[in-house]
């Protein structure tokens, strides 16, 4: 049988065919899941059109996480549709460009809070709003996408590195809130990947290339290289596995030099 045969998932985060939840989305619903889409306005489009190529057609909702009432209004309608929810994949992160290009130290009041809000904060109120509707089905599994960052100083990643380690910290809370619930919550943290979001890391491609040269597979990951973990971290293969930080990422973070 399919991994997710039956399953229900949440999927915040395609932009676009190049999006890392979009790679996690196909990877589902290949494995039986029906997937739940959000998009963030300007993307309705993209997300519409490949939503198309999915096996089943998927609820698509409207979802600023900065906005509560559409965090609410996504869960009252997954409810209604699925009665329930098995699975949320948080893909969703945001930092003004100004803030991935200027010194670190002059990173804005206002630059850290939108940065932390969107892209750690919205975690804790997907699982917050996911968790009576995991409950219903007896548990569940979150999961969200992190980088090295969070720990080691990268270029211009600024304050996006203090969102994710934010973002962990807040995996391994929550994990210890809701593993009684059997609601497991993980990260996975990638390898350098070009996507939109990378596009706004000043000097992204000299990323890439370090990484080519010195991480011990020689090379970067793909999405669905991402994908095929998260299926293993939403899946009953994971079902022993929570408050973890599964490194998807060529085995770079080993490397001393
Ligand atoms: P992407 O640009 O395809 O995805 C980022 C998503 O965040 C977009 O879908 C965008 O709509 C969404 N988003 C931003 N602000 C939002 C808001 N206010 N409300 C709702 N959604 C919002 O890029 P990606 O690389 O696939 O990024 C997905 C995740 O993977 C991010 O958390 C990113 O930090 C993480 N990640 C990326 C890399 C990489 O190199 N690309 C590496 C490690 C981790």
């Amino acid at each position: 049988m399919a991994s997710l045969e039956g399953k229900v998932g949440l999927i915040v985060g395609v932009a676009n065919k190049r999006s890392i939840a979009w790679a996690i989305a196909q990877a589902a619903s290949a494995e039986g899941a029906q997937v739940v889409l959000t998009y963030q306005g300007r993307f309705e489009e993209h997300v519409k059109e490949l939503a198309e190529g999915l096996a089943t057609p998927p609820l698509i909702l409207p979802l600023d996480v900065q906005d509560d009432a559409q965090i609410d209004a996504v869960f009252a309608q997954i409810g209604e549709r699925h009665g329930g929810l098995d699975f949320v994949v948080h893909g969703a992160a945001f930092a003004p460009r100004e803030e991935l290009t200027a010194p670190f130290v002059m990173t804005s009041r206002e630059g850290f809070r939108t940065s932390l809000d969107i892209s750690a904060y919205s975690l804790i109120a997907l699982a917050r709003g996911a968790k009576p509707l995991m409950a219903a089905r007896g548990g569940g599994s979150l999961m969200t996408l992190t980088y090295l960052g969070s720990q080691r100083v990268f270029p211009n990643y600024n304050v996006m590195g203090v969102a994710k380690a934010a973002l962990e910290a807040s995996v391994r809370y929550l994990a210890a809130d809701l593993g009684p619930d059997n609601i497991r919550v993980n990260a996975i943290s990638a390898g350098p990947i070009k996507t939109l979001a990378a596009a706004g890391i000043g000097g992204f491609s000299n990323i890439l290339g370090i990484v080519r040269e010195r991480a011990p597979l020689r090379r970067t990951v793909e999405t669905s290289e991402v994908a095929d973990a998260a299926l293993f971290l939403l899946g009953p293969a994971g079902r022993g596995v929570t408050g973890e930080v599964l490194m998807v990422d060529a085995g770079y973070h080993v490397v001393g030099m």
